[in-house]
């Protein structure tokens, strides 16, 4: 391709940003930096022929105002990403949209060429092909910046390729994640590496070193994405990250463990909606793959909504190293990255039709029957309907109560022996598999 096409696509999808972030508040009612970080998605989402998902329809703003929640979710657009920029724009003057559609076919056209790879820009630094930088996402003194500064791992390939991120701590006790990002950053080269490895190790780092699952302001981060510039510390920090992410990454792994006291089978979840993001889930390779779509808020469910396969993996418990676990974390990461095509040589693993389960359900403590709870199964245990989980002891009236499987399943989430209350979740049983 010749430079001066080069540089005129780059242009046109600069100013397709600009034009479709401007337009997009007009159209559906979104606030201006939401429409940016959608702008940035959709014009990938037509580079790389992908489909988007749009909420909000010009037309669909009063239901907006009305009931956000409700417009949330019946707004979902699974369309190519043309298809959902033509519905969005049927109230848009001719020559307006006649611009936009321009401006994204010249983009569409721009293929990723080796001799364009050049800086990639994350959190205002540089990171060339061949580097590798550990940074502050802050720099920044003041009292509340401190709460905003985590660290920053980025490693660009010699060679193009995809942009993988990975986010960890995001809850802050939940520390396997942790060493698993650091693992598998510390390992890639980037002499031999294609495409971009993102890593944000600690997104709540207070919360890590204080062994803190929620914000400084006591709130959970991830049910705050996308977050907003101007919001409680939690939801700034929820937006800065999301920006970073709707930027900068193709593909996301956000690493978790169980919580509150409950260790998780080694498992990754993935939309059912978006076919590469399940790929991805099942390259991880690890443990079993389970299909939904995550609490709203949360940034792997946001992120797919903006069109960015997206995964979680979730193993072990809070507040605790687990080695075996993270061993797995690190080699579900490798595979990925070689079904992406960013290492050669490395080790690809998948997870089998048979361990992808589609549903899911909680066995919880009985109403009035709260006590000492003893498991009596174990992570990964195939359990039949009626077979006995675990024993409840009320220790003020020697009552016994025998905890059982209502369904036949498998044992991928467990609490471990601890005091419980009526109705919390003891054991998670995945149910039914593709
Ligand atoms: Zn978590």
């Amino acid at each position: 391709m010749n430079s001066a096409l080069r540089v005129s696509q780059s242009a046109s999808s600069g100013f397709a940003v600009l034009v479709i972030s401007k337009a997009l508040p007009l159209w559906t009612g979104l606030r201006d930096g939401r429409a940016a970080q959608f702008a940035a998605g959709i014009i990938r989402s037509v580079r790389d022929g992908y489909n988007v998902c749009i909420r909000g329809k010009a037309g669909a703003v009063g239901t907006r105002r009305r009931n956000s929640r409700g417009a949330r979710r019946s707004d979902r657009c699974d369309q190519p990403a043309e298809m959902c920029i033509r519905s969005l724009m049927r109230r848009t003057r001719p020559a307006l949209r006649a611009l936009i559609l321009a401006l994204l076919a010249v983009t569409a056209a721009a293929p990723l060429d080796a001799d364009q790879w050049g800086a990639i820009l994350v959190a205002g630094r540089e990171i060339w092909p061949g580097e590798t930088k550990r940074f502050p996402y802050g720099g920044e003194t003041s009292f509340e910046a401190a709460y905003i500064d985590a660290p920053v791992f980025v490693a660009r390939g010699i060679r193009a390729g995809p942009s993988l991120c990975i986010t960890a701590g995001i809850h802050g006790d939940e520390i396997n994640g942790t060493e698993i990002a650091r693992r598998s950053f510390s390992w890639v080269d980037p002499q031999d590496l294609r495409g971009t490895v993102i890593v944000f190790p600690m997104v709540n780092a207070a919360g890590v070193r204080s062994g803190n699952r929620y914000m400084q302001d006591r709130r959970d981060l991830n049910r705050a994405f996308p977050g907003t510039s101007n919001g409680s510390v939690t939801s700034i920090i929820a937006h800065t990250l999301f920006t970073e992410i709707s930027r900068n990454c193709d593909y996301l792994i956000d690493l978790h463990t169980g919580s509150f006291s409950r260790s998780n089978h080694p498992q990754t979840r993935v939309t059912g909606k978006d076919n590469r993001a399940l790929e991805l889930a099942r390259h991880f390779g690890v443990g079993i793959v389970v299909i939904d779509e995550g609490p709203n808020g949360s940034i792997r469910r946001e992120a797919s909504d903006i069109g960015i396969p997206a995964i979680i993996y979730e193993a072990g418990e809070p507040s605790r190293f687990d080695l075996d676990q993270i061993a797995s974390g690190v080699q579900g990461i490798e595979s990925v990255m070689t079904h992406l095509g960013m290492l050669e040589g490395g080790k690809a693993i998948t997870v089998p039709e048979s361990r992808i389960y589609t549903q899911t359900n909680w066995v919880r403590v009985p109403i009035g029957a709260g006590g000492y709870f003893f498991p009596t199964v174990e992570l990964g245990q195939v359990v039949r309907k009626g077979d006995r989980l675990g024993t409840i002891i009320d220790p003020l009236t020697d009552r016994y109560t025998a905890i059982s499987a209502d369904q036949s399943g498998e044992v991928i989430g467990l609490a471990v022996a601890q005091i419980v209350l009526s109705g919390y979740a003891l054991v998670h049983l995945g149910v039914q598999h593709r």
